[in-house]
């Protein structure tokens, strides 16, 4: 840091990414740094490695690194492109009665992670617009009572992040929260500062339905200019009649792009790029279709909507899978990762 602070029209910033056996220092270097030769820096003491940064993504790219790790812990979870974790849970928080329900199937079959949304962005001003605040107390302390270690939940107004943290603190913490940014607040600049200024809380971003990976991959680096790394990004299709009949045009090939471009875990969400119970005659429903397709495409999270009574759910009820979907949801899932597993294997033996 020395040596940094003695060079002439170069200034830095640090940032630390806390792993599970390393907290990896990252030090980023601006100005004219053409002027620095990389053995030389190389060559510092403690110096692991020296990236010349030469894409957009400036704190998430790869930069041309195949080995680059970047992972971080959140609530005894870890999050990397190696790693798998299944967020099922709820779209919308409706009643506490189906929170429990869902947390308690989620706890029977050995899960720490849901979703839960208490911020509905609606097309409709009409719509439900999600319990907001008032239902975040009992769906904490659920959460805490079956085990649940991280909730994603979407947040669409800095205020929302607030709410959170006081609910946190008056029920005693009992559980973790992953931001989440939704299709619609992809380009929402100023949510997107926000959210990336708290270190609180993980991020979990969803692509924007209407434009570029390009975009929404710049829009992920938002988080992380503004010091918040710990982001992952989601694919949950895009917005085109070309994609008909689902919901959205599955985008899920693209979980190996993103990795290639960037450093971050990739989620993929087949409910709502999906956005039916469509069964094939295999007997296998769409939406487990593309989440094989994706998990054996290597993606680090599946963000997925379940309720216990799709037909009373105030939001997205006819893509929700049954509770007792929910084992042979996650059978599927372990079959597909054992196929990305052994894929991976075949190709690096050969
Ligand atoms: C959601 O996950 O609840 C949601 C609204 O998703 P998206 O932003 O992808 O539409
Ligand atoms: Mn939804």
């Amino acid at each position: 840091m020395r040596y940094l602070d003695s060079l002439a029209n170069i200034t830095h910033r640090v940032r630390h990414v806390q792993g599970v056996d390393h907290r990896l220092t990252e030090i980023y270097l601006l100005g004219n740094t053409k002027a620095l030769a990389r053995d030389f820096m190389r060559s510092l003491p403690c110096v692991k490695r020296v990236v010349r940064v030469q894409d957009a993504y400036r704190v998430l790219g790869r930069h041309g690194q195949e080995d680059f790790p970047h992972e971080f812990e959140y609530n005894g979870v870890t999050f990397n492109q190696k790693s798998l974790h299944v967020f099922a849970g709820l779209c919308a928080v409706d009643t506490p009665e189906h929170v429990e329900l869902m947390m308690q199937a989620l706890q029977e079959n050995g899960q720490v992670c849901t979703r839960m949304g208490a911020y509905k962005p609606r097309t409709s001003p009409y719509s439900f617009q999600g319990h907001g605040k008032d239902c975040l107390p009992y769906v904490f302390e659920l959460a805490g009572k079956y085990g649940i270690r991280i909730i994603a939940m979407e947040v669409t107004h800095e205020s929302h992040i607030e709410e959170i943290s006081r609910a946190l603190e008056d029920t005693g913490h009992p559980s973790g929260v992953m931001l989440q940014i939704g299709t619609r607040n992809t380009q929402n600049f100023e949510l997107l500062k926000c959210v990336g200024r708290q270190d609180e809380y993980p991020v979990l971003i969803k692509r924007g339905f209407g434009i570029t990976l390009n975009e929404s991959l710049n829009a992920a680096e938002y988080l992380a200019s503004e010091g918040n790394p710990r982001v992952i990004f989601a694919l949950r299709g895009m917005k085109s009649n070309l994609g008909d009949p689902h919901r959205n045009f599955v985008d899920f090939s693209h979980v190996p792009v993103v990795h290639r471009l960037t450093r971050m875990p990739v989620c993929i969400d087949p409910s709502h790029s999906v956005g039916t119970r469509q069964k094939s005659p295999d007997g296998l429903m769409d939406v487990m279709h593309v989440t094989a397709q994706g998990v054996i495409a290597g993606a680090n999270m599946v963000l997925v909507d379940f309720h216990p009574k799709p037909a009373k759910a105030l939001v997205d009820g006819p893509q929700a899978l049954l509770l007792d979907e929910l084992p042979l949801f996650l059978e599927d899932v372990r079959i597909a990762r054992e196929a990305y597993l052994k894929r991976v294997a075949l190709f690096q033996s050969g």
